[in-house]
């Protein structure tokens, strides 16, 4: 049976020139990079290329750029020995952050002294920015830990504007770049920030590899201990097949930036039109990257069953809802938004590898579980 993915903004499929990379690194590349002989310099080598096609494609220093195996590991890194080794006093953040963030807070605020602040956001998930810039005003060191782009209903932060207001007043910016790396512009030259992560497998890369950057003004110790890997900030026998599929992922991402763009544009616009045939039908968030398509439906005795339904009907998308025990209730995200709780929202999340037929068919079957409009 046909199955469609609309479901990039949790993975992505390897790429066939990733694919073909790691392949070769796993047939021919298996020298320990910390080896001294041909083998392990020739890993070695490979790695430092890959640091530094990384360390390009957002305008740092070679030196500035770490791999590690996920985002979730960077992040817990940074926020934890921010507070240790930059003597932060407070983090703001915002209530829209991924788990990854939100509950290494939770636990930071449970083990140390330190303050946690969370802003305000109104019901398309804005963060109140003025908000942010006038807490700043205080005197204490401060952390500020925001998305670029919102895993669930594709808000883009403006990066700039938090950029500047960290910079007036000598806070660290650390930002969770994952949703947005190989998609939206990302320059640390023109958007400068203490750190931020990335993951592979969001951008066409295999799972279990991600980088961090880490500005040589604000250096933190590894959350790990061991071997001198990394320059010392991540202990462990390099990945060096993830890394490989890492770079070449990131490589293609930014040769053909544009082209996906263009792609994802027309299949959001295409769905977002076709969507209006449905009745009562709301669009979370505001200024959405165009990979992310949040999409609220009204409550109705099928809806109920939405994602299960679109999946035996060969849709994978991913619901907007978590599970605890047995009940099911809005992500957090949603629940900070005013989400109705009665309606049913579906992420749906493309990729240039989305055509517009196959849009096509998830309205079709969409039709099938929602009201229609009847005037159409
Ligand atoms: N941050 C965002 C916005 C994400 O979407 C994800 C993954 O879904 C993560 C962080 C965590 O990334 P990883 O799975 O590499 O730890």
């Amino acid at each position: 049976m046909r199955h469609i993915y609309l479901d990039h903004a949790s993975t992505t499929p390897l790429i066939e020139p990733v694919i073909s990379e790691m392949t070769t690194v796993m047939r021919e590349h298996f020298g320990n990079a910390s080896s001294i002989h041909h083998h392990g310099r020739q890993a070695k080598m490979m790695i430092e290329n890959a640091r530094k096609t990384i360390a390009n494609a957002i305008g740092a220093s070679i030196g500035e750029i770490f791999f590690c195996s996920s985002a979730t590991e960077a992040h817990n890194m940074i926020l934890t020995n921010a507070i240790k080794d930059l003597n932060v006093k407070r983090i703001i953040s915002s209530p829209l952050e991924h788990h990854c963030i939100i509950h290494t807070l939770e636990h930071l605020s449970k083990t140390t002294e330190v303050e946690i602040v969370y802003l305000s956001v109104d019901n398309k998930g804005n963060v109140d920015l003025d908000q942010l810039d006038s807490l700043l005003r205080s005197e204490a060191k401060t952390l500020v830990s925001l998305m670029y782009v919102n895993n669930e209903i594709g808000n883009v932060l403006q990066i700039n504007r938090v950029s500047q207001i960290c910079k007036e007043h000598g806070a660290l910016f650390h930002c969770d770049s994952v949703q947005g790396i190989g998609k939206l512009s990302l320059d640390v030259n023109i958007t400068p920030m203490a750190f931020l992560a990335g993951s592979a497998h969001k951008f066409n890369g295999p799972k279990g590899i991600g980088f961090f950057y880490m500005n040589s003004n604000n250096i933190i110790s590894p959350l790990l201990y061991g071997g001198a890997q990394e320059r010392n900030m991540r202990a462990g026998t390099e990945n060096i097949i993830g890394i490989m599929g890492m770079s070449v992922a990131l490589e293609v991402a930014l040769e053909e930036r544009e082209m996906r763009a263009k792609q994802v544009s027309l299949i959001n616009q295409h769905m977002r039109s076709r969507l209006t045939e449905l009745d009562d039908i709301i669009i979370n968030g505001t200024d959405q990257i165009d990979n992310i398509l949040s999409v609220s439906f009204p409550a109705t005795q099928k809806v109920d069953m939405l994602m299960f339904n679109l999946d035996i009907s060969g849709i994978s998308a991913s619901s907007g809802s978590a599970c605890s025990s047995g009940i099911e209730h809005d992500s957090h995200v949603l629940q900070h938004i005013g989400h109705p709780p009665e309606r049913k929202t579906i992420r749906f999340s493309f990729s240039h590898l989305n055509t517009i037929e196959e849009i096509d068919f998830v309205i079709d079957k969409l039709k099938n579980f929602t009201p229609v409009k009847e005037n159409i």
